[in-house]
């Protein structure tokens, strides 16, 4: 990963430190590297060593008013509003193709910054990413209204399926540049603009996507980023008179304040994808080998920062003591180390949430839960910590509802059907839920009463751009992938039209 070439025609520049080629790190405004209004910068570090990688520019309301307004301009008047569907088409395939020939500098990029598993960057997210990418690119010129073919004789009804504008993003730093591409491709596919703000933790694979989205020949001001804070950049766009529609990933406290302005500023349409607690439930009749690989990559993929992890793990309790048998020793078999290297778990993204993990695992101690693998950093460089499996939590300690978005299991015992479906919904969030068993009736019993947005039966932590994913409850509303996020980016008109008398 360390001698990356990229295709793109960006002046990548060496850090001897990380051995990965940067990306310009102003803000992309109308396809222009743009210094901010008032010129300041922030720093990003590298979590596995704790240096600091570079400073990137850092946004204010100022340039997101620039950034709109580019954004506005080529919705309305620009390039983007005369080309057509298909050359739309045309431009994401081209883009996919870049993320393809570009994936190792990526995936080294992602990795640098936020700190997972090499393979994991490359495999999955822009493995994910280029697939989300074109397969939205096919979408463009297949979006269609309906005919409404029962209004009276005298009328022909349809409907337009129309962009809704200037859509913007605002995303997390957990799957920083897979989360974009979620984004983007439903909202060029549907024709809108956009303005994005990339997590400040993990702005750099971002930034690289905006060259990337010049270098594909995406004419200027269709795709705008604005560097920065939640507090500054992310409040400015969610209080912006002139954006149409804001999708938000993050959490569940910032998802509140996004909806809080929309409302108080132009109603802008909102999609939430918010923070999880998701219960994954083994049944007395599940396959056992099946079940604790599916419970360990449940928890630990990304370490433990998924929003939908599996971090409630219900175990009935005919299998229970089986199933801890060897559920303990493959959590302890988990590798923990350098993500460049072949571990399966790197630190966590930013010494602020390595700290708030850390606060977690106190607090759990203290409440009485019981430490049964790790609970504590791992090493003393470097923002790592330990697999963690937790024993008698109780269903309302602060560990067991709390989302900790880190590498830290809780294990519950359960008795039967009906009392892991209340126990399972007994949460404030409803993002997704794993279901283990061999029994088919138990399957579709147990998925038709859990309240959540995925639910995985035999499976955990398939994601795809073919699935929709977005939660029920406090997870939010709206989803990301598939064909039902394109809906999340237009407008649906009604057209009535009077031809005279019936004939
Ligand atoms: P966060 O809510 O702290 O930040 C998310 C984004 O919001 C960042 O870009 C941040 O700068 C911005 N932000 C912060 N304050 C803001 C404000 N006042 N106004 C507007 N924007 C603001 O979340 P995070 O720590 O980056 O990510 C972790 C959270 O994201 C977890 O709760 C996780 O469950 C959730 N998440 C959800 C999904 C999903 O699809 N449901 C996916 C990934 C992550």
């Amino acid at each position: 990963a360390e001698d990356m070439e990229c295709v793109s025609s960006v002046n990548y520049i060496m850090i001897e430190a990380n051995k990965v080629k940067l990306p310009n790190t102003k803000l992309f405004i109308n396809n222009q590297w743009v210094d901010p209004v008032e010129p300041k910068q922030f720093k990003t570090f590298n979590p596995t060593t704790e240096e600091l990688i570079c400073e990137i520019s850092e946004g204010s309301s100022k340039d997101v008013d620039l950034a709109v307004a580019a954004a506005r301009d080529a919705f309305e008047n620009g390039a983007w509003s005369k080309m057509s569907a298909t050359d739309r088409g045309t431009l994401l395939y081209k883009l996919a193709d870049l993320i393809e020939k570009n994936k190792e500098w990526l995936a080294a990029l992602e990795t640098t910054e936020m700190g997972k598993p090499y393979a994991a960057s490359l495999h999955f997210d822009l493995a994910q990413a280029a697939g989300c990418i074109r397969y939205f690119a096919g979408w463009t010129d297949k979006i269609q209204g309906k005919l409404i073919q029962s209004a009276a004789n005298n009328l022909t009804a349809y409907t337009r399926h129309e962009p809704v504008g200037v859509a913007a993003f605002i995303t997390p730093w957990n799957f920083p540049f897979l989360i974009m591409c979620w984004k983007l491709g439903p909202a060029l596919a549907s024709g809108c603009t956009v303005v994005a703000k990339p997590s400040e933790h993990t702005s750099l694979t971002a930034l690289a996507l905006c060259q990337l989205i010049a270098d594909a020949g995406f004419p200027p001001g269709v795709f705008n980023m604005v560097n920065g804070y939640g507090h500054t950049v992310g409040d400015a766009i969610s209080r912006h008179p002139d954006i149409d529609k804001i999708s938000f990933t993050g959490s569940t406290r910032v998802g509140r304040l996004v909806m809080e302005a929309s409302g108080k500023s132009n109603l802008k349409k909102v999609t939430l994808e918010l923070g999880g607690k998701s219960p994954n439930i083994v049944f007395d009749d599940a396959d056992l080998e099946r079940s604790v690989k599916g419970a360990v990559n449940a928890m630990y993929i990304n370490m433990g920062q998924c929003c939908c992890a599996g971090s409630r793990l219900f175990v009935q309790e005919g299998i229970y003591d089986k199933f801890l048998e060897k559920f303990i020793p493959a959590v302890q078999a988990l590798k923990v180390g350098n993500p460049f290297e072949s571990n399966d778990q790197g630190p966590m993204a930013s010494k602020e949430h390595f700290d708030r993990v850390l606060n977690y695992l106190a607090i759990g101690k203290k409440e009485g839960a019981k430490v049964l693998v790790g609970g504590e950093k791992h090493t003393d460089r470097g923002y790592f910590i330990q697999p963690t499996v937790l024993v008698d939590v109780k269903d309302d300690m602060c560990v067991g509802t709390e989302e900790i978005f880190g590498p830290v299991v809780c294990v519950f015992k359960f008795k039967t059907v009906d009392e892991v479906i209340t126990r399972a919904n007994n949460s404030a969030y409803g993002l997704a839920a794993g279901v283990w068993t061999e029994n088919i009736s138990t399957a579709h019993r147990v998925e038709k009463k859990l309240k959540a947005g995925t639910i995985w039966i035999n499976e955990y932590n398939y994601i795809h751009y073919l699935v929709p994913f977005g939660g029920y409850k406090q997870s939010g509303f709206g989803k990301d992938l598939s064909e039902y996020a394109i809906q999340e980016y237009c407008n649906v008109k009604a057209v009535i039209l009077n031809h005279g008398p019936a004939l």
